[in-house]
């Protein structure tokens, strides 16, 4: 049986009724819980042998033949450690059931058609092995290219009709493309027929690194390149052309709920006929899950332009552990039905394979 320490929610009264600052202040102590409790200064409530049911929808593979191709491009890449039984470890110690793998960035796209597709098909074949070698633990969004159509429509009925993948994975940006860019629409096309989950994940984007001498490209960068690319697909009027498409984005939406005026400003200038009653309508449409977005002010913007039932549990294992999330769960004071639903309901709705 796993010994997890996840931190009691229910045991905190600050989690109901404080104020930012006290959640703040109660999430700083569970993401340290372990160190103070050492201590001795601080007590920690009984600790809950929680089931292992969580659905992790974002969750990173990360190979050594990927950074190998990564760095043989690129160079000097920093990559995780990681490999299988990392994952299952973390997943083990955090009550997490199922975890959705999709690739790292720069995922596979470095402008060669060619290399493109062989990097590609490697990863969702090596990816959909673990699925099968690990039956429960794992799913697969499969990586494609959209710069590169052809490969990517064909890699998509691959994934799905051979490999059973449970849903595609697509970053924010390919070098200078958003995921509105036109040029993409045959794939959005074929997605859409085939009503698949398609999961955005971000990326350090080329305009954008070391723009603030001091500060990593990551701190700033992804959370505003989900947010640039949100508004592409959404002001180009592709989700409205392919509604079926069921769309989830990283670290609750990056910054978009706290542009949501600007936008809704925007459309309101603009009065695309796609958008009738402006951008809030697709924004509420889309699933966000919460790694690296779950503090109280990050969780209570995103509650704000979102119902719960478009929240999803997720925790950037190799790069975040899932000690991190839960603490961040476990210090905005959901109620148990609310808890239920991200941590696993919502996902289901997505990913019904995942209840059998
Ligand atoms: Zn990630």
């Amino acid at each position: 049986m796993m010994k997890t320490k996840q931190i009691r929610l229910q045991s905190c009264v600050c989690c109901d009724t404080g104020s930012d600052v006290s959640r703040r202040s109660f999430l700083a102590q569970a993401v340290g819980a372990g160190a103070a409790a050492a201590a001795g200064f601080m007590a920690l409530p009984a600790l809950a042998q929680t089931a292992r049911d969580r659905i992790d929808v974002h969750h990173h593979f990360a190979p050594d033949f990927h950074r190998d191709a990564v760095n043989a491009r690129r160079g000097g890449l920093r990559w995780p450690k990681w490999s299988p039984q990392m994952s299952l470890d973390d997943m083990d110690k955090n009550s997490i059931a199922t975890a959705m793998l999709s690739v790292v960035q720069p995922g596979t796209w470095f402008g060669n058609v060619e290399e493109t597709r062989k990097l590609t098909r490697q990863l969702n074949n090596y990816a959909a092995t673990l699925v099968r070698d690990h039956k429960g633990r794992f799913g697969l969004f499969a990586c494609i290219a959209p710069p590169d159509v052809e490969g990517s429509l064909k890699e998509i009925e691959y994934a799905f009709d051979t490999l059973h993948a449970d849903g595609i994975g697509l970053l924010t940006s390919y070098g200078t493309l958003y995921l509105g860019d036109p040029s993409f629409a045959p794939v959005y096309a074929e997605l859409n027929r085939r009503k698949a989950v398609v999961y955005v994940h971000p990326i350090a984007p080329n305009c954008c690194k070391n723009l603030v001498p001091g500060i990593p490209v990551g701190s700033i960068e992804y959370a505003t390149d989900t947010t640039r690319t949100i508004a592409h697909l959404v002001f180009s009027g592709t989700t409205t052309r392919f509604p079926d498409i069921r769309w989830i984005f990283s670290h609750s939406g990056g910054t978009l709920p706290f542009l949501t005026g600007r936008f809704i400003r925007l459309a309101d200038e603009r009065k695309p006929a796609f958008l009738p009653n402006g951008p809030l309508p697709e924004f509420r449409k889309f699933h966000y899950e919460l790694a690296q977005g779950n503090t109280p002010g990050q969780i209570a913007a995103l509650l704000k332009m979102v119902a719960l039932e478009q929240v999803l549990y997720g925790t950037d294992y190799p790069f975040r552990p899932g000690a991190e999330v839960n603490a961040g769960i476990a210090a905005y004071g959901f109620s148990a039905a609310e808890l239920q639903s991200i941590k696993r309901d919502a996902a289901l709705k997505l990913l019904p394979r995942l209840k059998a």
